[in-house]
């Protein structure tokens, strides 16, 4: 009998009333693993109800015992992430490194929010009239909505509940139906640190579950990290129904080489960019922009770095794993045809990649195509795997401006050695997280994260001192406690005496 993945819901899992499920694959075997459930309409209802009700406590629980509860759940992590990782490497099939830093990456977030009760601090002015103070405070919104990838099915999450719960919030999380099982750990993991029952829920699913969570009254915002064109939607829907969102969505990261750069530093970081986690990362570097003459040496030095990794299952000391799944995979390798039938060259093939794994895995090896044209779809598409396209251009100003025209801006990087032409990229580029002589520009925990145009919808990035500002509302008190000798009746507008 296969393994059928249930729902957590009030503190424990839940099989749901629909009996849909869908298959969940280790990807490095291409094999199904385990079933995950697809949870109801009714599923979601239910588990935001359980939410509703956990709130009227957890709201009122003091910041001290919520701040334990985090510090608990930061000691278990910590000393049990190694698990985590694996689990992570069997369902997305990244490699054991990059997932324990993937898993490193979450814990930040977390330590972030042990600090709240500094982070959530409101404002007092006193006496801003006679014996009127007026302070602001910061409130939970009540059950909050996280609705999350398959690429960081354990960072992004912790992009958002830490704060969310630490804010006093409880939280109704679907997964990715593609790697689900991580929640359910991090779930049982809260538990075990002492979050009551009822606060952290994971419905899993597909866009049944998405749906419900987007349209129920009860939930109050709706935390999302996806495609662009799902993200749009979550926006659009959660919006319509009153609730807030912020809604992350897709990138085409441009890596800018300037003909200063050190060679040696850009084909490291553009190899680590590109393949890292199989080019599955929204801040993945997918297209070298080389500014002429640079272009023929830097992809000499690329090729050859290429032809030193190894593909294969992450569970070995591989340095990339294979796709999410066969079908995907396929997509992605399509584009190699593309490539070809639109006049770029293809220098690396990654379907004729060798690799130490089993032969049914969902594999392709690191690809690199040359003079793309900017018209082509190995261009304009998010291809959303181990695919890196050159573009060559003249100058500086060519560079930014191609970059500037994609309808993305979630991150970028510029390498040269000129101080100058650096701070004028960082003003002139319309991107939200800039790198400079840095690949992947992942912002700490305490800045938050996020890009601009089609990488997010709302206002609000993710973590950092905007995922509190989105987790929390404020309200305004203005206070006069009166002299019992006070007296009389004044019908004006009040004015500062
Ligand atoms: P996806 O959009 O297919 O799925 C994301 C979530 O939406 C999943 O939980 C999924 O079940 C749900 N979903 C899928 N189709 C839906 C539909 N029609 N209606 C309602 N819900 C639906 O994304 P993915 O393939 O899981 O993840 C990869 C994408 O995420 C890439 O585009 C990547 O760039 C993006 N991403 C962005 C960021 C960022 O910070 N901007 C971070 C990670 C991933």
């Amino acid at each position: 009998m296969t393994e059928v993945l249930d729902h957590w819901i009030a503190g424990g899992p839940d099989a749901g009333t629909s009996d849909r499920t869908g298959p969940v694959y280790d990807p490095a075997l291409g094999e199904v693993a385990r079933q995950v459930r697809y949870g109801s309409a009714a599923d979601v209802d239910r588990a935001v109800a359980v939410a509703k009700e956990a709130f009227a406590s957890w709201g009122e629980t003091s910041i001290a015992r919520r701040q334990q509860v985090l510090f608990g759940f930061r000691e278990l992590l910590n000393a049990r992430k190694d698990e985590l990782a694996a689990i992570l490497t069997s369902e997305h099939g990244k490699v054991l490194s990059d997932a324990a830093g993937e898993v490193a990456r979450g814990l930040e977030v977390v330590e972030f929010a042990c600090a709240m009760p500094q982070l959530a601090k409101g404002a007092f002015s006193q006496n801003v009239s006679t014996d009127v103070d007026v302070y602001s405070v910061k409130e939970p919104l009540g059950v909050v909505g996280i609705i999350s990838p398959f690429n960081f099915p354990a960072m992004v999450p912790m992009w958002f509940f830490p704060i969310a719960i630490a804010c006093g919030n409880t939280v109704v999380l679907k997964p990715s139906e593609k790697d689900p099982s991580v929640a359910n750990w991090m779930a049982a993991l809260l538990a075990e640190a002492g979050l009551p029952d009822g606060v952290f829920n994971v419905v899993h699913g597909d866009k049944e579950a998405v749906d419900a969570l987007l349209v129920n009254p009860d939930v109050a915002s709706v935390s999302f990290v996806g495609s662009t064109p799902i993200a749009r939607y979550v926006y659009e829907t959660g919006t319509a129904h009153g609730k807030r969102v912020q809604a992350l969505g897709g990138a085409k990261n441009h890596m800018l080489v300037l003909p200063d750069a050190d060679l040696d530093l850009v084909a490291d970081s553009a190899v680590n960019a590109g393949f890292g986690s199989a080019g599955e990362r929204c801040m993945a570097i997918s297209v070298v922009v080389a500014v002429e003459p640079v272009a023929d040496e830097l992809i000499d030095k690329i090729r050859d770095r290429m032809g030193k990794l190894v593909t294969g299952d992450g569970r070995r000391s591989c340095d990339m794993g294979p796709l999410i799944t066969r079908e995907h995979r396929d997509k992605v390798a399509g584009y190699l045809d593309v490539a070809a039938a639109d006049g770029a060259t293809v220098v690396v093939d990654g379907r004729e990649v060798e690799v130490d794994g089993a032969a049914e895995g969902f594999w392709l090896g690191p690809t690199l195509i040359d003079r793309v044209p900017t018209t082509s779809t190995v261009y304009t598409d998010e291809i959303f795997g181990p695919v890196l396209s050159v573009v060559r251009v003249a100058s500086y100003a060519d560079g930014v401006a191609l970059i500037n025209a994609g309808p993305y801006g979630n991150g970028t990087a510029i390498f040269t050695n000129d101080g100058g032409a650096a701070r004028r990229f960082q003003r002139e580029v319309e991107v939200g997280m800039v790198g400079i002589n840095v690949p992947i520009p992942v912002p700490v925990a305490y800045h938050s994260f996020g890009g601009w145009k089609a990488s997010i919808f709302g206002d609000a990035k993710a973590y950092g001192p905007q995922g509190v500002e989105f987790f929390t509302r404020e309200k305004a008190i203005t206070s006069r406690w009166l002299d019992p000798s006070h007296g009389g009746l004044n019908l004006g507008f009040p004015q500062h005496t």
